[in-house]
């Protein structure tokens, strides 16, 4: 007899997640979050089975490396970004995308010199949640810093988190999406706001990109 519980992670399950998430975004690309572990399902099996995702997000920059050294392709976003030159430099050799969320990160960009510039770039704007990101106010400007840093290539892409998508119909989240709608109106940037909840019940929110976690996972 058993003494402890098992879990079988399936695959095929994994796939068909994410295939739902197609269908309820048809024109957007797929960030599949995959962080702290593919929420506990495992990294490696759950980009493995993802292979349809667009691009993958993870927390950390040793998530990413691991991903890179298991021979996984994809663009990858660190979700929590990285604060010290070295860590940028691991980053750019490895092909990662660090968010970008505070302005000490921007600073850093400036003055230093990577071994090749980092793509597939994110600015995350703080419109509500009040966690992470740099304020809708300041963010053409640290777009700019970043558009003309050598350290970056290519367009940089817009992302958001809502504060309370569970709450389907809470005017805060209205208010968070006019206040990225106008600023990629105004910096013709794509943006990539909707979480699982809003993949699920705000369509409105889907965008050039949606970047589920949760969800995949069945939940
Ligand atoms: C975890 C996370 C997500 C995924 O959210 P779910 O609610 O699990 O779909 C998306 N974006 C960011 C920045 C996250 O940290």
């Amino acid at each position: 007899m058993k003494q402890f519980p098992v879990a079988t992670i399936n695959p095929a399950a994994l796939r068909h997640n994410l295939s739902r998430v197609r269908q309820l975004a048809p024109d957007s690309r797929v960030m599949s979050v995959i962080k702290a572990d593919a929420y506990g399902h495992g990294v490696l099996t759950a980009a493995e089975a993802l292979t349809d995702s667009d691009a993958f997000a993870v927390a950390r920059l040793s998530e990413g490396v691991l991903l890179r050294e298991h021979g996984i392709e994809k663009p990858i976003v660190l979700l929590e970004g990285v604060n010290s030159e070295a860590d940028f430099i691991t980053a750019a050799r490895y092909d990662l995308s660090p968010l970008i969320h505070l302005h000490t990160q921007i600073q850093l960009l400036q003055r230093i010199k990577l071994p090749k510039p980092l793509q597939f770039n994110w600015l995350m704007v703080d419109s509500g949640m009040h966690r992470l990101g740099i304020s809708p106010e300041q963010a053409t400007a640290a777009l700019s810093l970043l558009q003309s840093s050598q350290n970056i290539q290519g367009e940089i892409g817009l992302m958001s988190h809502f504060a309370n998508s569970d709450l389907v119909g809470d005017p805060r989240n209205e208010a968070q999406l006019e206040t990225m709608l106008a600023l990629k109106q105004q910096t013709v940037l794509p943006l990539c706001m909707a979480n699982s909840a809003a993949v699920l019940s705000y369509p409105q929110s889907h965008k050039d990109w949606v970047r589920p976690g949760l969800m995949l996972y069945g939940i």
